[in-house]
């Protein structure tokens, strides 16, 4: 039976992955559960899957929880802060992680069970973005198993052999006889509309997802196809891939997850409705395959398969992410902060749509520029940029305040 640990078990991958423990109940364990502020929602979790233990992101939170778990008996020990989160990742009584924080607030946990070895469902993109070659470093050092949870790079992982299935970071494509990976993605709500209308649209506009159910944050990061730079950069660390080899590729139907091209002009792809349960079920089976309570895909219904290139103009965030990529280390890191506070003041209505690439592109401008340029060797250096660049990033954002 595999022991799980959930990082971000109140939020929308919470929710996926528990459909697929209930799934398979007697392969799967619940002994941790970690999330931000929803008391209501970690209660609620407590009391259905009694975890022993349940930390939240802060100490009233937890008091909260505390409190209401007494009162109904639940014997769950709730504990509180980032040092309690890395515990209840790394400790011996799980084998598994889910790493499903959002955004740099994910590093440290995610990080605490990289280093001692678990398997690790990576769906916090960010963590791996924002540390780049030392997570890389830290699945080597510690034989930790990463397996990648977002739906294209899960789906590229499927469509690759295992050798390199059980060497991600450090995998050889060329020597595997492969050419290209073809990262899809469906563009978003905004992909058809005009781009003079962007500056308009509106928070709840912007989550409206025409394909996926996903929180707020990775909406967003949808709309403006920042997700995908994020996925990009995420895909260089976890498939070592050089500029040549990565490839974006916008495909509206959500129904093709991502592919991989072949030197003797094969193509693969993993396709399923568009639900993460498919994904999570593989990261927690593999090698083997549970059910993930996925309705099987109806090809009488899917219609017609689309695909196009990416249009930077309508898509700034992207080319700023990919060059990013480039750049290096103290880029994304930079690039990732600066978008977490524009995403923030966008859904708080302080900042414009089309501001949030904006203030990405002065941030990174500014970090980029050669006397700032930081060095990232270690997780305190990455920290304080990310510190750093979320001053810059609230500083141009109360500059452009709607
Ligand atoms: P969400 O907003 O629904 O959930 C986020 C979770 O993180 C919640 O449990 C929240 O309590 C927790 N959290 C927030 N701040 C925290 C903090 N400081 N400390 C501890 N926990 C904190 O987001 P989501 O859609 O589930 O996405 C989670 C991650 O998975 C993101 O990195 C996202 O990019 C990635 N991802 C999501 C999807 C999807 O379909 N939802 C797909 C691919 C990748
Ligand atoms: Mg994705």
């Amino acid at each position: 039976m595999r022991k799980l640990t959930i990082l971000g078990a109140t939020g929308s991958i919470g929710a996926s992955t528990f459909k697929v423990i209930e799934q398979n109940p007697e392969q799967f364990s619940v002994v941790a559960l970690a999330a931000g502020s929803n008391v209501e929602k970690m209660r609620q979790l407590c009391q259905k899957w009694q975890p022993k233990y349940a930390v939240m992101a802060c100490d009233d939170a937890a008091l909260q929880l505390k409190h209401q778990l007494s009162e109904l008996k639940v014997n769950t020990e709730v504990l509180a802060g980032v040092d309690a989160m890395c515990q209840v990742s790394a400790m011996d009584e799980v084998d598994t992680v889910m790493a499903a924080i959002v955004g740099a607030a994910g590093l440290l946990p995610t990080m605490a069970a990289v280093k001692v070895g678990k398997r690790v469902l990576l769906a916090n993109k960010e963590a791996l973005v924002m540390s780049g070659q030392l997570f890389i470093d830290a699945v080597k050092h510690s034989g930790a198993e990463l397996m990648p949870v977002d739906s294209e790079h899960n789906a590229i992982f499927q469509c690759l052999p295992s050798q390199i299935q059980t060497n991600l970071g450090r995998c050889d494509l060329g020597q595997e006889g492969i050419q290209h990976i073809l990262l899809t993605g469906s563009g978003g709500p905004f992909r058809y509309c005009d781009i003079d209308t962007l500056s308009s649209v509106t928070p709840e506009q912007a989550i409206a997802h025409p394909n996926w159910s996903m929180g707020p944050k990775i909406s967003v990061d949808s709309a403006t196809m920042m997700n995908k730079g994020l996925e990009y950069i995420e895909a260089k660390w976890l498939f070592n891939t050089s500029r040549e080899q990565l490839k974006v590729v916008i495909h509206p139907q959500s129904v093709i997850h991502s592919m991989v091209q072949y030197q003797d002009g094969s193509v693969l792809a993993q396709m399923g409705e568009p639900d993460m349960a498919t994904p999570i079920a593989l990261t927690l089976s593999y090698p083997n395959r549970v059910s993930a309570g996925v309705a099987p895909l109806d090809f009488t219904q899917v219609g017609e398969l689309t695909f196009l290139a990416p249009d930077f103009n309508r898509y700034p965030c992207l080319k700023l992410a990919i060059d990013a990529c480039y750049e290096g280390q103290h880029a994304t890191t930079a690039l990732n902060a600066a978008n977490e506070v524009a995403v923030a003041a966008f859904l708080d209505r302080a900042l414009s749509f089309t501001d949030i690439a904006v203030v990405n592109e002065a941030v990174l401008s500014k970090v980029c520029a050669g006397s700032t340029r930081a060095h990232c060797s270690d997780l305190e250096s990455i920290l304080e940029l990310d510190r750093m660049a979320r001053v810059l990033a609230t500083e141009i954002v109360s500059e452009r305040k709607l």
